[in-house]
Order: C-alpha cells, then structure tokens, then sequence
C-alpha cells in the first residue's frame, strides 16, 4: 500500500473545537494543519457578532478546562461573557499555546475525499488547493450553517439584511431605522431589547412563542472570580459528572412532590438567580409531561406578568410545546423589551409572511415598512456543516447521499464507510444539549488517545461498522424517546426548522456524563464497534 501525505491530520474549523484539537493532537506529537474559512479564529464567536451576542453559559465553565494555568490566569468580567470577550479568550488561547503557526485562516473547504489506495484524505480549498493528510478531523461546530428562509422578494429589498450567524464586523448602524428582526429563538430574544434600545422602531416577526429565563447577567467581583479559582477541581469534577456539562447537578426531585406552594418558591428562587439552571429544578421536567407542565405555567404565569398589553402578553405565550423541549434561551429584559412603544410583535403563524417587497415585509394581513431586516433565524443545525464540506468516503460515496434520510454515526464520533473521518460533536453525540468547551474536550481527548493508540500499534485505518452504526443510531432514538425533547414538532434538534430536512432526532439525550462513560468503555474494549486496520 502507497501512502503519501503531506502531514498526520488535517483540522477543519478554529472554534473551540479546532483550536484545543491542535492543541491536544500536536502535543503528541502529530503534524497538523487547522483550515479555517474566517479570516480569523474563533468559529461561532467568530461570525455571530449580532447585538446582544452572549453566552448563555456562564463564563468560568463557559471556557477550557484542559490547562490550569489558563483557567487561573484568564479574568472574565462578567456572569456571562459577551462575543467581543470569547473572541478575546480564544485568540489568547491561540497565542499563549502558539497555535497560529499551524492554522490557515480564510481557507475553506469545498470538498474532502477519502482515498482508499493511500489511506488518506483529499481537501480542497476555494483556492483550489489539494492537501492530503492521514486523518480528517471535522470542527465546524454544530450551529455555523445559516438558515435564511426563501422568502419571496429577498432580492428585491431596498434596505439591508442580515443573519445573525453572518453579522457584519463593522458593526450595523440601527439609529432612526425602522427594523424588522425574524425569530425568536436564543438568537432573537438576545438581540431584540439591544435592537430596541437603538432603532426607531422594531418589529418582531414570530413563528413559535418561545419560553425564556431572565440571564440576571452583571460583572464578575474580584471575590468571586478568586472563588470560583479556588474551586475550579471541583467544578470541573462536577460538570464532567453532569447531564449537561455544567457545574450544577439536575435535582433529583420531582416536580409533582412538593406541594403548589413550595414548588412555586423553587421555581421563583430559581427565576430569580436566573439562567439555565431554572431547567435542573426539577428530576422530571424533560421525562413527565406534568411535571413539565408546572414549570411552563410557571414561565407562563412571569410572561403575564411581565408583559403589560395582554395581548401581546397571549402571542408572546407558548402553548404547543414545553419548557425546555426547544432550547430554552435565556434574556436581559426580554419580555419587558414588548412594553417599549417603538416594538411592535407580529405573529407570523396567525398571518405567515407572503413576501419582501422593496420597501419591507408584506403577511397575509399586513404591510410592515422597514429599513433593515435581521434574520435571526437559526441554523441547519449539526448536519449543515458537514454536508455542506461535500465529503465522500471509501469508494468515493458522497455523505449526503448516506444521509439523505438523516444522519448516522457510531457515538457522533465517526461515520461507517467514512475511514479516517472524525466528527467532534457530531450528530449523535450530547454537543448542543451540553455546554459546548465541556463536550468538545471530551470528543477531542478521546480522538487524541485513540489515534496515540493506532499509531503505537501501527494501524493506519479505522472505521466503524455499519452494525455499531446501527446500534447506536437505535441507542439514540430511544434515549430521546425517554424525554419530552422529540415532542416539540418546531425544534431544530429535529431538523424542523429547514424545509424539507429530514426530521430526526440529532443529538444524544442519554446525558453527557453517561455518554463519556460509554466512550470510555469502547476504547477501553479495544475499540469495539470500529475496525481497526494498517
Ligand atoms: P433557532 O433557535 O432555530 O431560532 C430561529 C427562530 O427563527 C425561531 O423562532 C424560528 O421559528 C424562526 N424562524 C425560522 N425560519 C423562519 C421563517 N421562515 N419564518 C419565520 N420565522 C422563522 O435559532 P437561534 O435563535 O439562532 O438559536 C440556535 C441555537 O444556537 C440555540 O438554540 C442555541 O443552542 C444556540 N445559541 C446559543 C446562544 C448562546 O449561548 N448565547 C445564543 C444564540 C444561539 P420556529 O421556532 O417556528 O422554527
């Protein structure tokens, strides 16, 4: 067997994921390139530069845990860090591990194959350049393929538009402008009250009510930065022991055992500290419809409350799905934002939207003039970037052809029939239902170790097999059948944002921690379920 490469591993993608793989796979010696398309690092944080943009983790465990020194030596100023901040945290890290050398920024990738003569893979660039490497290593992340819906007239709009996931870097200038913002997903409920503040007027096209938690985001004290340090084993012990990769464990309690009144306190309490940890009040929110349902009437009960028209309060009510089916997002004065005289809400499901005329968006019921349009609706989540790469594996078959009818891997980690192909946070692995940095250092310590192994034993292919494949696919749909999540017919988890996806379940609701155990187990059998060859 011929094998010719230009180096161990090609990495596509400088987010989280990308860079600690560099990281993580030259510590062991291999010879990497990372291949990025933006013009600097930083994926998600990179491109989603929308008013507003946050994280809703918060930022002591919204970061790397795989070097101490980088955890104590880093100052975040607030409960939750701002893009600007993430963006300044990842080029850090870049810097302080030297990664740049090994990264090609404003390189995309139009299509990678897989050779099987020289066990290897092909990429090409935009710039039409081949390189070739042993393994493929994919870092796209799971939300950087925008979804700006076909809607009629687009190209006739006089004024600007924009998605959020390609925002501008010098900034949108709102002042004296009428606006429209579309969705309101994690996306749009974080840029609608900055939105507000700064335009003429705003207006919210809404499809699906959404329901949201109150961030109560300030700056982090000195205090309790030092305590958070002072802790840090112990957090970061926690969070890999978690549902979700948080440093909170989800209580064990259901929400159908205390009585109304002390629920209500626990979920006040919870309100009030703000933030995703409103969803671990409860053992059952994402299992027991009822229990769900104390928890939603409970959000129901703030949006009244918060809300002054009682109309606007109705629209903004959702009813046909449960707290935390959807992702939940969090906010800073969201729901207040609709008390403000220049918002406006339009309910798109009540009267869809027909078309974009020059002078802004015509439904079915009305004319709404606007300067500017912000499309902050989502992503072609988890598959997008990858299909979008154009991969194709042994004997030259295209994935989207294997995944014409919704993805397939073996632990999201690899694709059968795709040797030499790593997925970090692929389809089929917890990523988006976990705090992303805690999920991507598990995928990528686990791909390291396995590769150290390949090459002490001297194989150079490893594929996993259609049966594994198949177990685990079977393993996924019904560790989300155990909870409420597939029942929220809107949710981009489905793929039923995108028109004509595939509706399947994507990600693995089988908890994070139970999840990294089971890799722990197939790599400690040898690698079960893969095929190891060289
Ligand atoms: P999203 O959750 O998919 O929300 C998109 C919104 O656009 C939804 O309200 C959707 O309505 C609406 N929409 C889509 N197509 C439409 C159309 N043709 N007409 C009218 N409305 C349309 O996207 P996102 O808000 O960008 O968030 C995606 C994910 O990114 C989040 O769930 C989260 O995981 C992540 N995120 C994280 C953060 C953070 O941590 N700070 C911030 C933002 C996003 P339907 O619900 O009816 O489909």
């Amino acid at each position: 067997m011929t094998m010719f490469t230009d180096r161990d591993v090609l990495v596509i993608g400088a987010g989280f994921s990308g860079l600690y793989a560099l990281h993580r796979l030259r510590g062991q010696g291999l010879s990497v390139t990372v291949l990025e398309a933006g013009e600097g690092v930083g994926g998600t944080w990179y491109w989603n530069r929308y008013p507003g943009a946050r994280c809703d983790s918060e930022s002591y465990y919204y970061s790397y845990s795989f070097s101490e020194e980088l955890q104590n030596e880093w100052e975040w100023t607030e409960r939750y860090p701002q893009q600007p901040e993430i963006m300044a945290y990842l080029n850090h890290v870049a810097d302080r591990f030297d990664l740049r050398r090994d990264i090609r920024l404003g390189t995309r990738v139009v299509s990678a194959e897989f050779d099987d003569d020289a066990t290897c893979w092909h990429v090409t660039t935009d710039a039409g350049e081949r390189l070739s490497a042993r393994y493929l290593v994919t870092a796209v992340g799971c939300l950087s393929t925008a979804n700006v819906p076909s809607i009629p007239g687009l190209d006739t709009f006089a004024g600007e538009w924009f998605h959020t996931g390609q925002w501008p870097h010098d900034g949108v200038d709102f002042a004296g402008k009428r606006v429209g913002i579309v969705g309101t997903g994690s996306t749009g409920i974080q840029a609608v009250p900055v939105v507000a503040e700064q335009a003429a007027h705003l207006t919210v096209f809404q499809r699906t009510a959404n329901y949201s938690i109150p961030a109560r985001n300030g700056p982090e004290s000195a205090e309790s930065r030092q305590a958070i340090k002072d802790d840090y084993a112990e957090i970061r012990r926690t969070q890999r022991e978690s549902t979700n990769g948080h440093p909170f464990l989800i209580s064990s309690r259901s929400a159908l055992e205390p009585s109304a009144d002390e629920r209500r306190a626990i979920y006040e309490a919870a309100w009030q500290r703000g933030g995703l940890r409103f969803r671990a009040s409860f053992g059952d929110l994402l299992s027991d419809p009822a229990a769900n349902e104390t928890a939603s009437d409970f959000i129901r009960a703030k949006i009244a409350e918060i809300v002054r028209d009682p109309e606007v309060a109705e629209r903004l009510t959702p009813r046909d799905h449960g707290f935390a089916t959807k992702r939940p997002p969090i906010d800073t004065h969201y729901f207040e934002a609709y008390n403000r005289e220049n918002v406006t809400l339009v309910d798109v499901r009540e009267s869809p939207i027909e078309e974009i005329t020059p002078t802004g968006v015509r439904t079915r019921t009305a004319t709404h003039p606007l300067d500017l349009i912000v499309f902050a609706t989502g992503f072609d989540a988890m598959t997008g970037p990858l299909l979008g790469l154009d991969i194709r594996g042994a004997g030259g078959r295209p994935l989207r052809e294997k995944w014409a009818a919704g993805p397939r891997t073996y632990l999201g980690l690899q694709i059968a029939g795709f040797p030499n192909l790593f997925t970090i946070t692929g389809p089929g692995s917890p990523s988006v239902l976990c705090n992303m940095p805690t999920a991507i250092e598990q995928h990528v310590d686990w791909i390291a170790d396995c590769l150290a192994e390949l090459d002490a034993r001297g194989l150079t292919r490893m594929e996993t097999t259609e049966e594994a494949e198949e177990a685990w696919v079977a393993h996924n749909n019904e560790a989300a059948g155990r909870t409420l999540l597939p029942q929220a017919s809107t949710s981009w988890y489905l793929g039923a944002n995108v028109p004509g996806k595939p509706r399947v379940f994507m990600p693995y609701a089988g908890g994070f921690a139970a999840y990294a155990r089971i890799c722990e187990d197939v790599a400690r059998k040898g690698y079960d379920g893969f095929v190891r060859t060289g």
